[in-house]
């Protein structure tokens, strides 16, 4: 399956910073995490940190899947509301959902601050909008609940904010904290390299291709392609949407195609308060965030990808698809922007890759009973970050003998 096409930005602006050996001897240790993206360094580094012995393996380049293509906008709110997450499991569940991502962004920001690259981290206000009048009172509805329990958000209509937003907003919620946005390859790195420092081993071009997780005779290991074991306590999943692969009897969501563009810098764009990040509520919805370096990213017209061998899950470049996708981004900017007057010739990135759904927003981290010493971090979703980020430190408190009672927030029988 093919995950990611196009330019991506976050790749494109950075040479490799360190590539890592593979591995070509057995070894044993406390730790071995599969899978080199962002979830496996954020959950090396916290094991390592704690001074457990870690190994992590990249079966192919360290943050060169979902990683690279990653929007990488971090929200405390999830794609499902607050109001249908608490239909669903009620408001404590929800309300926690959301407050561990919120948490989650100052979090991240401490453990950045903690690496030798500030990674492009920035804090931002988020603006979730609808331009429909039919929207308002669902959309009160969830920022009054929102507001109850304690989030900062403002409520937003464009009559009385035309000098802030320059598109038309029947109704919307500004969050005036809990969101942020970051570079999520250089993360990735820089987590590695700190990781590696408190003694983590680190392996590319090492593909696992088994998992024995056989207590009762010692065999807990995985055993690379080229026939390598590393024995260890715990192994824990970060493989991303492959790990879809191990689970047994149960889809963990859909999968779906989003395209992002990216534009040239503009340093001052009409319109667009504190280049705060956008969402609107339309489905599928549109996504909006800037740069370090002052670009506009927008992001969405998501396609359903259907099976492994849907030609939309293999979307390739010369699909029209593809084209029409990036045109649609492109008028809907032109519309929010109008000022700027954005041409084809301004938009020096375009990539699409595939995006995995759940069907409440949140993503699947702890252990299924087949597996009894593998632990998962999956961040599937749309707060994948914030998600590894918190999954990384719920499983070190597991493997520490403190299992958190968040755990049945991401479990896999849901
Ligand atoms: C298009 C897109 C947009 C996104 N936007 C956002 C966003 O705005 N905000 C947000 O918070 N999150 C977002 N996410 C999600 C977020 O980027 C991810 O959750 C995060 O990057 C973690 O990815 P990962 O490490 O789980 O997966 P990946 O980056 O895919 O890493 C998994 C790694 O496992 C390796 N692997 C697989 N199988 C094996 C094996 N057998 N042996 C060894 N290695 C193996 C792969 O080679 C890969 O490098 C987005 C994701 C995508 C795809």
């Amino acid at each position: 399956m093919r995950y990611v096409a196009g330019n991506c930005l976050w790749t494109a602006q950075t040479t490799i910073p360190k590539q890592y050996s593979y591995l070509t001897t057995d070894l044993q240790t406390e730790v071995v995490i599969v899978g080199g993206g962002l979830a496996g360094a954020i959950t090396a580094y916290q094991f390592a940190k704690a001074g457990i012995q870690t190994v992590l393996v990249e079966r192919t380049i360290i943050g060169y899947l979902s990683t690279r293509a990653s929007t990488s906008i971090l929200q405390y709110e999830i794609d499902t509301n607050m109001v249908q997450l608490q239909s669903m499991y009620g408001i404590d569940a929800a309300v926690r959902s959301f407050q561990l991502c919120f948490d989650a962004v100052s979090d991240l920001e401490k453990v950045i601050q903690t690496l030798d690259d500030d990674c492009e981290f920035s804090r931002s206000p988020c603006l979730y909008y609808s331009p429909k009048k039919n929207d308002v009172r669902w959309l009160e509805r969830e920022f009054n609940l929102r507001r109850k329990h304690g989030f900062p958000v403002e409520w937003i209509q464009s009559e009385q904010d035309n000098e802030r937003f320059s598109f038309p907003i029947a109704g919307g919620i500004l969050s005036t904290d809990g969101a942020g946005t970051v570079n999520p390859y250089r993360l990735t790195h820089a987590l590695l390299r700190e990781a590696e420092k408190a003694g983590a081993k680190i392996y590319e071009n090492t593909d696992i291709d088994k998992i024995y997780d056989e207590p009762s005779n010692g065999q807990t290991k995985v055993t690379t392609q080229h026939g390598f074991h590393i024995t260890a306590k715990k192994i824990v999943i970060c493989t991303g949407y492959e790990a879809k692969n191990l689970i047994r009897g149960q889809r963990l969501g859909s999968l779906a195609r989003t395209f992002n563009i990216v534009t040239k810098p503009y340093p001052e764009v009409p319109g667009w308060y504190d280049r705060c990040i956008i969402r609107d509520t339309d489905e599928p919805y549109t996504y909006v965030r800037s740069t370090n370096d002052q670009r506009i990213i927008i992001g969405g017209e998501d396609v359903n990808a259907g099976g492994v061998s849907s030609k939309i899950s293999n979307l390739d470049d010369e699909d029209p698809l593809v084209e029409q996708q990036y045109n649609r981004l492109l008028a809907k900017l032109q519309e929010l922007f109008p000022q700027l007057q954005v041409q084809p010739s301004d938009i020096e990135f375009q990539y699409h890759a595939l995006f995995n759904n759940t069907k409440d927003g949140l993503p699947f981290i702890g252990q299924v009973d087949y597996y009894p010493n593998c632990y998962f971090n999956l961040g599937y979703g749309s707060n994948g970050i914030l998600s590894v980020l918190t999954g990384s430190k719920l499983l070190l408190d597991l493997y520490q003998g403190k299992k958190s009672p968040d755990l049945d927030l991401f479990h896999f029988q849901r």
